[in-house]
C-alpha cells in the first residue's frame, strides 16, 4: 500500500507524540468518551470539526454529510443523533455549515450531477422557501453564502423537530441546538444567534407528545 505508507508514518508519529506528552492517554481514552458537544458539519475535507474547534479527540462526537443536512428519513444522522443524546449525553448539538460550500453551490445551480441531485433536493426546498430574498441577490457567491446560513437554520429546526430532542427536554436534560457557519477565508466560526433550548421555540406544528 505505498499510499498509505505517509499515513502509517504520520500516525506512528502522532501516537508516540501524544504518549510523550501524557502516558496514560491512550488507556484513559480507550475505556470512556463523554463528549459535551455533537458537530453536526458538512464532509468538506477543509472543515475538520476537531481542529476548528481546538478540542481534542473525546471531546466532541461528530456526524457529517454533504452540505450538513439532517434529514428526518437519514438513519444515518438519526442514530448518531439519538446515541449521542441519549447515551453520551451531550449538551450542545452545534449544526455547522460552511461558506463556499460545493453542495450548496451545486443546489443552486441546474446541471444534473447524478445521484447527488436528490439529496441536494432538500437545499433547493430551503432555496425555495426563500426564493425572493436569494433571488434579490445578484452575485452567485454571495447568494450561495446566504443560502449556506438558511440551509443551517433549517437543519437546526430539523434537530430540533426530531423526537429524540423533544423527548430530551421533556426529561429535563439540558439540550441546546446551535447554528454556526464557517469561513474558510479566515478560518473563523460565524454565531448565526439561533439556539433552541426547549419545545416552546418551535412551531406547534412540529411538537411531538409522548
Ligand atoms: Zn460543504
Amino acid at each position: 500500500m505505498p499510499n498509505l505508507e505517509k499515513l502509517f508514518e504520520n500516525n506512528r508519529n502522532w501516537a508516540k507524540g501524544q504518549l510523550a506528552d501524557d502516558a496514560d492517554y491512550f488507556r484513559r481514552l480507550s475505556s470512556l468518551q463523554s463528549p459535551q458537544f455533537l458537530w453536526i458539519g458538512c464532509s468538506d475535507s477543509r472543515v475538520p470539526a476537531n481542529q476548528i474547534l481546538g478540542l481534542a479527540p473525546g471531546e466532541v462526537f461528530v456526524h457529517r454529510n454533504i452540505a450538513n443536512l439532517v434529514i428526518h428519513t437519514d438513519m444515518n444522522c438519526l442514530s448518531v443523533l439519538q446515541y449521542g443524546v441519549e447515551v453520551l449525553q451531550v449538551q450542545d448539538i452545534i449544526v455547522c455549515g460552511h461558506y463556499g460550500c460545493g453542495g450548496v453551490r451545486a443546489a443552486c445551480e441546474n446541471a444534473q450531477l447524478g445521484l447527488i441531485d436528490n439529496w441536494l433536493r432538500n437545499i433547493k426546498d430551503t432555496y425555495s422557501r426563500h426564493w425572493a430574498e436569494l433571488e434579490g441577490i445578484e452575485d452567485i457567491m454571495a447568494r450561495s453564502d446566504r443560502l449556506c446560513d438558511l440551509n443551517v437554520l433549517a437543519q437546526v429546526h430539523s434537530v430540533s423537530h426530531t423526537t429524540i430532542v423533544q423527548n430530551a427536554w421533556r426529561r429535563g436534560q439540558p439540550l441546546a441546538v446551535h447554528g454556526l457557519v464557517y469561513s474558510l477565508h479566515d478560518g473563523l466560526l460565524r454565531d448565526l444567534a439561533v439556539r433552541i433550548t426547549s419545545p416552546d421555540q418551535i412551531e406547534d406544528i412540529y411538537t411531538m407528545v409522548a
